[in-house]
C-alpha cells in the first residue's frame, strides 16, 4: 500500500500516512495541487511557515510505461503567488515509487540548514550547515561521494537558500546530471524550509505494487511502440529540444530582443543542426542523453567545451530561446556556461533569461553580450542588489528599472514561443492556474493537424482548453511531455495510456480518464487562485503583445478577452 510521508522540518519528525480518500489514485501535479489546495491557506506567505513543499512521483512511476517518471514538486509560489507545479525528469521520483511513497508533504521550517534522507528504514535529519551557499554541482559530488551511487538528489543551489524568487529544484539524473523542477520559485520555497535537499535511496524498498501486472505491461509496450512511429521522435532523437529553434525562428515566433521580434539572424549559430555539427568536433559530448531509466527517446544532450569538459547537460531548447535569442546572444558557449552557472546557482535559465533581456532593454547591460549577461546572473549568487533584481525575475527587473515591456502572466516569464504567431499558446499564457507555463499547453502547429491556424484570432480558447486538461492529466500521470506528443496526432494511443493507468490504480478503464483527470486537476488549482484573489482580470497578456505588431509576420495577439475567458470554463 503506498503511504504519504509528511515530514515536519520544525519538529524534526515524520510520519507515514495512509492515503487519505481524498488523494487516492492521484500522483504527479494531480497529487500536489490536490494536497497544496486543500491544504495551504491560498493567501499564506508563500516564504512562510503556512505554505507546504509536495514531492511527487506520478502514478506511472517506476512502471514499464515509457518515460514515466517526472517529479512533481508543488507549493504555493512566491513568483506568482498562485499555486504552483513544476516538475523534473530524474531518478527521484522512480525510486519514491519504489519506496511506497505516493507523495511527500513538507511542512513547517528547520531552524537551521538540514538534509533529510529517505529510505526503505525511515527519515534521517542530516545537518547541512556546512554546505551553506554551495552550488548544486559540489554538493552533488559530495552527497554521491558520502552516500554511494545508488541516491537521488533533490536540492537547491545558494538561489533557493537565498529565497530568490526564480528559484528552482533540481533532480538528479541517474548519472548524476542536473535537471531541473524550474518554474515558480519553489527552489525559494525550499530555501524558507532550510531543505537544503533530500536524498531518496531505494536499496532495498520492496517495489512498486499495481493492480494488474499482466495489463500494464501489455499496454505499456504497445504505447511505446506507437510512440516510437511518431515522426517527431526521429527529430527528437538526434537534435533534441534544440532542433525547435529554426522550426519557431522559421515561424517568426522565436522571442528576440525582448520580444519585439519574432526571428533571430543568429539563430543558426544556437540552432540545434549548428549544435550538433559543432559538438561532433568536441571529445565527450553526447548527442543524445537519457534523463531517466525507461526513457525511449533520449532528447537530452552532454554539451562539452574543445577539451571534453562538461559544459552542461542538456542544453534545451527554452534556454536557447529565453538566453539565446531574446538577449540575442548568438554564442553557443555562452548560452551553455549561462546554463551551467543557473544550474549551479539553482535559478531558472527561463525566468533569468527573460530578466537579463528585460535588463538589457534597461540599459544596464548590452545586447547580446554574453559575457556581461553571465557576470550579471553570478551576482546574484552573491546577493548584490543587481544580482537578487535579476534572480527575483524579470518583474522584478522591469519595475526596478522602468521597464514598461515586460513578457509574463501572474508574475512568471513566458516561454520561447511568441503569442502573436503562436494564439492558442497565448491563451495557455494567459489563462493557466500556473501562470505563463508552455508546458500547461502548447498549441503548436503540426503536419499531422494541418486544419489548424496557430495565427487565427478566433477558435484559440478550445485547443488551449483541450491541451491544458490533457497536459494537466499528463503531468499527473508523470509522463514526459515529450512521450506525450505523438497521442494529439494519433488518438488510437490514448487507450494504451488509460489502460497503463488503469492497471496500475485498478480503477476500471474509461475513455474519459483523462479529461476527467485533467480537468479535476485545474478546478483544484482555479479554486486555490480564485481563493487567493485571482480573477479574470488576471489572465491577460501584457498590452504590448496586443498593440505591438511582430515582425516579420506584423501579428498582434488578437484573441478577445471574451474568448480566453471562455478557455477554463469548465
Ligand atoms: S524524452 Fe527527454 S525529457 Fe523526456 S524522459 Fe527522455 S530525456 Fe527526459
Amino acid at each position: 500500500m503506498k503511504k504519504l510521508l509528511r515530514i515536519d522540518l520544525s519538529n524534526k519528525q515524520y510520519r507515514y500516512e495512509d492515503v487519505p480518500p481524498l488523494y487516492a489514485n492521484l500522483g504527479g501535479r494531480g497529487l500536489t495541487s490536490k494536497v497544496v489546495s486543500e491544504e495551504v491557506p491560498p493567501t499564506a506567505d508563500a516564504l512562510g511557515m503556512e505554505n507546504k513543499l509536495v514531492f511527487a512521483p506520478g502514478i506511472l512511476a517506476a512502471t514499464p510505461a515509457p518515460n514515466n517518471s517526472r517529479l512533481s514538486v508543488g507549493g504555493k509560489s512566491p513568483l506568482t503567488g498562485t499555486i504552483k507545479e513544476a516538475n523534473s525528469g530524474g531518478a527521484a521520483a522512480q525510486k519514491l515509487a519504489r519506496l511506497g511513497i505516493q507523495g511527500i508533504v513538507v511542512e513547517g521550517a528547520s531552524s537551521a540548514l538540514t538534509m533529510v534522507k529517505v529510505t526503505k528504514d525511515g527519515v534521517s535529519f542530516i545537518p547541512a550547515e556546512g554546505f551553506k551557499g554551495m552550488g548544486n554541482y559540489d554538493l552533488i559530488d559530495k552527497l554521491k561521494a558520502e552516500h554511494g551511487d545508488s541516491i537521488s538528489i533533490i536540492s537547491i543551489g545558494p538561489g533557493g537558500e537565498k529565497l530568490l524568487k526564480a528559484a528552482t529544484v533540481s533532480v538528479t539524473s541517474p548519472d548524476f546530471k542536473i535537471r531541473m523542477a524550474s518554474r515558480g520559485g519553489l527552489g525559494a520555497v525550499m530555501g524558507s524550509k532550510k531543505l537544503k535537499a533530500v536524498i531518496v535511496d531505494d536499496t532495498g524498498a520492496a517495489g512498486i505494487e499495481v493492480s494488474d501486472a499482466a495489463k500494464l505491461k501489455e499496454a505499456a509496450a504497445d504505447l511505446t511502440k506507437g510512440i516510437l512511429t511518431h515522426p517527431l521522435m526521429e527529430g527528437l532523437k538526434v537534435l533534441g529540444t534544440p532542433l525547435l529553434v529554426m522550426m519557431i525562428n522559421g515561424a517568426g515566433a522565436l522571442p528576440t530582443k525582448n520580444y519585439s521580434m519574432g526571428q533571430f539572424e543568429g539563430a543558426e549559430k544556437i540552432s540545434g543542426e549548428f549544435m550538433m555539427e559543432s559538438q561532433a568536433k568536441r571529445p565527450n559530448s553526447q548527442a543524445t542523453h537519457r534523463c531517466m531509466a525507461g526513457c525511449v527517446i533520449s532528447c537530452s544532450n552532454v554539451y562539452t567545451d574543445e577539451n571534453g569538459k562538461e559544459i552542461v547537460s542538456g542544453l534545451e531548447y527554452e534556454t536557447l530561446g529565453l538566453v539565446g535569442s531574446n538577449c540575442m546572444i548568438s554564442n553557443l558557449d555562452d548560452v551553455a556556461y549561462i546554463n551551467r552557472l543557473c544550474n549551479d546557482l539553482g535559478l531558472d535559465t527561463m525566468e533569468v533569461g527573460a530578466a537579463i533581456a528585460v535588463a538589457m532593454e534597461g540599459g544596464i547591460l548590452p545586447w547580446g553580450d554574453g559575457k556581461e549577461a553571465y557576470a550579471l546572473i553570478e551576482e546574484a549568487g552573491k546577493g548584490t542588489d543587481r544580482g537578487v533584481m535579476i534572480g527575483n525575475g524579470c518583474v522584478a527587473t522591469g519595475q526596478k528599472l522602468g521597464v514598461k515591456r515586460i513578457p509574463q502572466v501572474k508574475g512568471q516569464s513566458l516561454a520561447a514561443y511568441d503569442p502573436r504567431v503562436l494564439k492558442g499558446t497565448g491563451v495557455t499564457y494567459a489563462t493557466s492556474p500556473m501562470g505563463a507555463d508552455h508546458t500547461a499547453g502548447n498549441a503548436l502547429p503540426s503536419p499531422a493537424n494541418p486544419t489548424y491556424n496557430p495565427t487565427a484570432s478566433t477558435g484559440q480558447a478550445p485547443v488551449s482548453a483541450f491541451l491544458q486538461w490533457y497536459f494537466a492529466a499528463i503531468d499527473s500521470l508523470g509522463i514526459c511531455l515529450f512521450a506525450s506528443l505523438p497521442l494529439l496526432d494519433m488518438p488510437d494511443l490514448m487507450k494504451h495510456l488509460i489502460a497503463c493507468a488503469t492497471a496500475v490504480t485498478g480503477q476500471a478503464p474509461d475513455e474519459n480518464y483523462l479529461m476527467n483527470l485533467g480537468i479535476s486537476v485545474l478546478k483544484s488549482e482555479k479554486k486555490f487562485n480564485e481563493e487567493a484573489g485571482f480573477t479574470t482580470k488576471d489572465d491577460r497578456l501584457p498590452e504590448f503583445f496586443t498593440k505591438e505588431q511582430l515582425p516579420p509576420s506584423g501579428l498582434v495577439f488578437d484573441v478577445s478577452e471574451e474568448e480566453v475567458d471562455t478557455a477554463l470554463k469548465f
